[in-house]
């Protein structure tokens, strides 16, 4: 038996040497930023629709071969508001490229996995889709960093929350509900430019004796011991890039210098926020909580272990949003025994005290006002308990309860809110509630690597990696859009067709119905009775 043939739809360039004769400018001009007053800048903002492949114009070529994204990046940049890039250049001298064709050209390539300033300039060359994007500019790498580095500011904010806007609204989504995910993302800087403590410091004392030193060498000294004091526990850093922190990274390669980064995304994985530290995620996710619009966000999903964090926990209260967040399991540590977890020990709000598992009490020892609002080193205010000699001493658990000669317990103020907290993750509506963080929040860091190739940055500095971590999600969120496009046009080229069915589906019901019906009238016509179920006929 021979196979059928598969039989797929051709696309071929339209080679036509001729030309319609009418115009074909059917899509709306793009808005013109070319100034007409002599006063005002004028861009260089090309019309893609000049651009022809063959006899097609580009944006039809596109179409044919199936390649809309282009069209849509194009539709959503043309869209926002460009005015803060623009306020940003002086008339006279040469025309600048538009913002939005060079933002189009970096976005657009982040979009297909070029992050590379020298890639970007290829693509903008040779990719057609970008062409579509950009009008066909072709800026070469230094002018591609040149425009990041002076619309930094622009880049990571106006225009990140103008894409966030859009994503948004076209996925038909909102920030009501959010969930929080944070990792460690690789810095620029090598971990061989690392300098331990005790070098940094030695290098500080031989540049004072030294006059052949540079400014900028004893600048950044200064800047290296500065971070160091303020990172009492780092015990090396690189002096080119000292925020970057030397951290565990999760996909099991060691130390490096890098960053905590977090970010929030809704159920359509639209990220709303994200935020970079030098050192932890829990400081980055605060200061999101502390961002989020009053009253626009009312529950937040976290992972276990920012509950761990009585700030955290404070800081949605105060901002009147629900927390689910479970709590961290210990880990044991092979050098110390686990202690009984402090969840086995009762509180009791009335006689302020806590009941032990052995069902000894633990009395207030000790209470701490917390450090004065004016100290460097932030100290939270707690209460001490310890359990009596004579309880402990004759214990048969002691031993897995203390190393010492009796249990204490460090109350935080907050602690009533982790309580809270636990209480409610123990119900079944919140843990179903919890179980969707995971497809909420935990597919953007992996398609940040694995489809925008973020697995390290290419800019130096905190402020730097900050801008392509916002560059890398407004990209990000464009593909949120790009998607949202594609299920809308399945939706719309599905709906004859389950129109159809749903017809076909309401005709068999009917039918079955009518069956049913001529059964029954079949089954009590005398005479009739016995074709039906063998049953006895009607006297
Ligand atoms: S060691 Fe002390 S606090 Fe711990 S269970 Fe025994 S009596 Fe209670």
């Amino acid at each position: 038996m021979t196979k059928p043939r598969i039989r797929r739809p051709v696309a071929r360039i339209n080679t036509d040497p001729q030309l319609g004769l009418l115009p074909d400018h059917d899509i709306p001009a793009p808005p013109a930023t070319v100034a007409s007053k002599p006063d005002r800048v004028r861009f260089i903002d090309n019309d893609p629709r000049e651009i022809r492949v063959g006899a097609n114009r580009l944006d039809e070529h596109l179409k044919q071969m199936g390649v809309t994204d282009a069209l849509v990046v194009r539709e959503v940049l043309g869209k926002a508001d460009w005015s803060v890039f623009e306020a940003s250049y002086e008339p006279g001298g040469r025309p600048p490229y538009a913002p939005r064709a060079v933002a189009g050209i970096v976005l657009y390539g982040v979009t297909r996995g070029i992050s590379s300033l020298r890639e970007l300039e290829r693509f903008a060359r040779c990719d057609l889709g970008c062409m579509w994007v950009s009008g066909g500019i072709t800026p070469d790498h230094s002018v591609l960093g040149r425009f990041i580095q002076r619309h930094e500011q622009a880049l990571s904010q106006e225009l990140f929350e103008q894409v966030i806007s859009q994503a948004l609204k076209r996925t038909d989504s909102g920030r009501a509900y959010l969930a929080g995910d944070g990792t460690t993302l690789e810095a620029m800087s090598s971990r061989f430019a690392l300098i331990k403590r005790e070098a940094v410091q030695a290098w500080h004392e031989g540049l004072a004796t030294r006059v052949d030193a540079s400014a900028q060498e004893r600048e950044q000294a200064e800047r290296a011991l500065q971070t160091l004091a303020d990172r009492p526990s780092a015990k090396a850093i690189v002096p080119a890039e000292p925020e970057a922190a030397l951290l565990k990274l999760k996909n099991n390669r060691g130390f490096r210098p890098a960053f905590e980064a977090v970010v929030t995304a809704n159920d359509a994985r639209v990220v709303v926020d994200a935020e970079l530290d030098s050192t932890s995620e829990l400081a980055a996710m605060k200061q999101l909580l502390e961002r989020m619009p009053p009253g626009q966000t009312q529950e937040v999903l976290l992972d276990a272990g920012f509950s761990n964090d009585f700030g955290l926990i404070e800081k949605t209260v105060s901002r009147s949003i629900s927390l689910l967040s479970p709590e961290q399991a210990e880990t044991p540590r092979a050098d110390a025994p686990t202690l009984i977890p402090l969840r086995e020990f009762r509180y009791d709000e009335v006689e302020d005290v806590y009941v032990c598992p052995q069902g000894h009490r633990l009395m207030p020892v000790r209470r701490n006002a917390g450090s004065p609002p004016q100290a460097k080193k932030k100290r939270r205010p707690y209460v001490q308990y310890a359990a009596r000699e004579q309880d402990c001493g004759g214990c048969e658990r002691r031993s897995g309860c203390t190393r010492g000669r009796v249990r204490t317990i460090q109350r935080d103020y907050a602690q009533e809110l982790k309580e809270a907290l636990r209480i409610v993750m123990a119900q079944p509506r919140a843990k179903r509630r919890f179980a969707q963080r995971k497809a909420m929040v935990e597919p953007v860091f992996a398609d940040l690597r694995e489809r925008q190739g973020l697995h390290r940055f290419r800019r130096r500095g905190l402020s730097g990696a900050r801008l392509e971590f916002r560059i890398h999600l407004t990209a990000y969120n464009l593909r949120r859009i790009l998607a949202a496009a594609w299920t809308a046009a399945a939706e719309a080229f599905l709906a004859p067709i389950l129109a159809l069915v749903e017809r076909w589906r309401a005709r068999g019901a009917l039918y079955a119905e009518r069956q049913s019906q001529i059964s029954r009238i079949a089954w009590i016509a005398p005479g009739t009775a016995d074709t039906f179920l063998g049953a006895p006929a009607f006297m």
